[in-house]
């Protein structure tokens, strides 16, 4: 994968129904003034984001709260032509798809939002508040860091490996590795999410920050990849 033109990542599993996603690489990414030219979004698309904050904070969106402004790291919605924005270098974005009730979300899980278990607090709105079934749900992780270059502190090791022992492996000096995505591929397994339904992008976004902004290969960037989710009418 050494193509510097791509523009975006798409799972092909999402490519159906009425859906539109993508994942903004790194020549493609920009989120400004005229983002619905930019990325040719239909004017009558609402755009949604939250200010993220490495939280495990999930929210709903309807038409109660849909002009409210969150700090949080989760939105979900069932509502059409309303799209759902996250931004992440290295973190991983996750979106979901209940193909049966219709119900989309986008949830940003860094290490602190994976040790905190966000993509569980997405799922139990997907099943407490829509009666979604997890068997009807997709999950798709985007390019994100992945175990080839997910190094840590000792310190992180003592905080995963109370319930994610199978996913960390110490090093010498002191470090260890994470396996930040299958940790997240274990908890949705938990929740009931078939493993057919779940898909992890096999692109570490440090190995190809060629393609992908990496806050870890790209010097502390604050440039970030786009993650977009809508259901257009
Ligand atoms: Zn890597």
């Amino acid at each position: 994968m050494n193509n510097v033109n791509l523009n975006t990542i798409k799972f092909d599993s999402l490519n159906r129904d009425n859906i539109v996603h993508f994942f903004s690489c790194k020549s493609f990414s920009y989120l400004n003034d005229n983002v619905y030219e930019y990325y040719n979004i239909p004017k009558n698309v609402r755009i949604l984001k939250v200010n993220q904050i490495h939280s495990n904070k999930v929210i709903n969106f309807t038409k109660e709260n849909i002009n409210e402004e969150y700090e949080a790291d989760g939105l979900v919605t069932k509502l059409d032509n309303v799209a759902l924005i996250t931004k992440t270098a290295d973190c991983q974005s996750i979106l979901l798809y209940d193909k049966d009730k219709k119900i989309i979300g986008n949830i940003h899980a860094g290490w602190k939002g994976t040790l905190n278990k966000i993509v569980d607090n997405a799922l139990d709105i997907f099943i407490k508040e829509y009666e979604s079934n997890p068997k009807d749900i997709i999950a798709c992780i985007n390019p994100s860091l992945l175990k080839c270059c997910s190094e840590f502190s000792i310190n992180e090791y003592e905080l995963f490996k109370k319930d994610f022992s199978d996913f960390v492996e110490l090093k010498e000096n002191n470090k260890c590795n994470i396996d930040l995505t299958n940790i997240n591929k274990y908890l949705m397994l938990l929740r009931g999410v078939k493993e057919e339904n779940i898909y992890i992008s096999k692109l570490c976004t440090s190995c190809n920050n060629n393609l992908f902004h990496s806050y870890r290969k790209d010097n502390h960037t604050k440039d970030r990849n786009i993650s977009i989710i809508y259901k257009k009418i």
